[in-house]
């Protein structure tokens, strides 16, 4: 029925409010709309209100530096934006999705869930703070010390626990260099317990993730954002039949100085995996060379 752009908190407060001393009779529903990018319309209010979070500008982003270094930021706010804000300061959020054009609001709705959850939990176990507009329209802040119940009941609560109109998100120090490493399996049981191993040993990587890959277009076409447009060759050895794959997605932070080890430690690393474990894919053969994507 209707779309509010709000431009403050305040803004959110009084339309709850009012709809909330309409009473239970009133039919009239409200939901917040971050990028819209949920895939079941959650992001929507059938004859209702649509709150577009993206115009609330307000807290401005703010980057807290120091032993324990945080962000104040919209909840309308994109992850691509304080990425690009924080890494200004060095430093950058601990845990990620994998695509970053989603809003701080959406994705604490559900949990935020990428390569560095193995070892920071998704991005809702990253939040200091919150400030939330209530179903009764009231503005609250919440966090672990404080209104626990509902600070933990909005963090993946499907924006059915209230309207995040702030958030204090834990920041670290931005690694300098990135090498950035994918493993094919064509075996779900070897990818899975080396995946497992990985995860559960100190001092692997930085970042792990892994993935099914439904073949049916060819490599190349799934990872068409992967291959150098100068890069040919390489790009055409990967063909696998239109067979499912499976792929672990691997990242080593690191500094310009250790890039030597970096290189030496990866490589290790991996081969020792694919000597015990089959890491070669079978019945694939021309996808083992190269196997590793280095990049
Ligand atoms: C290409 C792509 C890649 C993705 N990759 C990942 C990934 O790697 N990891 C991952 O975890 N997810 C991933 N997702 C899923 C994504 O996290 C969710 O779809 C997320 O909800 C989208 O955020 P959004 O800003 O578009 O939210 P919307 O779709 O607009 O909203 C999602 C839900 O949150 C509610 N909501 C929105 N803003 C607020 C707010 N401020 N306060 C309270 N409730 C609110 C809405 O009402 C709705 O219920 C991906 C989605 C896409 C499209």
């Amino acid at each position: 029925m209707a779309v509010l752009h709000p431009e403050s908190a305040s803004d959110i407060a009084a339309t709850i409010k009012h709809i909330w001393l309409m009473g239970p009779r009133s039919q009239l529903t409200v939901a917040a709309r971050g990028h819209g990018h949920s895939l079941q319309g959650q992001a929507q209010a059938h004859g209702g209100v649509v709150i577009n979070m993206e115009s609330l500008k307000v807290p401005q982003m703010q980057v807290h530096v120091g032993n324990s270094p945080y962000v104040d930021v919209s909840g309308g706010e994109l992850w691509i934006n304080i990425l690009h804000q924080t890494l200004k300061y060095g430093l950058a959020p601990r845990s990620w999705t994998d695509y970053l054009h989603l809003t701080v609001g959406g994705t604490l709705s559900n949990a935020g869930v990428s390569g560095q959850a193995f070892r920071h939990g998704p991005q809702i176990s990253n939040v200091q703070q919150l400030e939330i507009v209530t179903g009764t329209g009231d503005m609250v802040n919440c966090s672990k010390e404080q209104n626990e119940e509902l600070f933990h009941s909005v963090l993946g609560g499907l924006g059915q626990f209230g309207i995040i109109t702030r958030a204090r998100i834990l920041l670290e120090p931005a690694p300098d260099m990135v090498k950035w490493i994918r493993v094919l399996y064509s075996d779900f049981t070897a990818f899975t317990r080396d995946q497992e191993k990985l995860i559960s040993e100190e001092n692997s990587f930085d970042y792990i993730e892994g993935f099914v890959i439904i073949n049916r277009t060819g490599l190349l076409n799934n990872w068409r954002s992967s291959f150098k447009p100068q890069d040919p060759v390489l790009a055409s050895q990967f063909n696998s039949d239109g067979k499912t794959l499976y792929c672990l997605e691997l990242a080593k932070y690191f500094t310009s100085e250790e890039i030597n080890v970096v290189n030496q430690v990866g490589q290790k690393k991996l081969c020792c995996y694919s000597r015990g474990r089959h890491f070669l894919l079978s019945g694939i053969s021309s996808l083992c060379s190269p196997i590793f994507q280095w990049n």
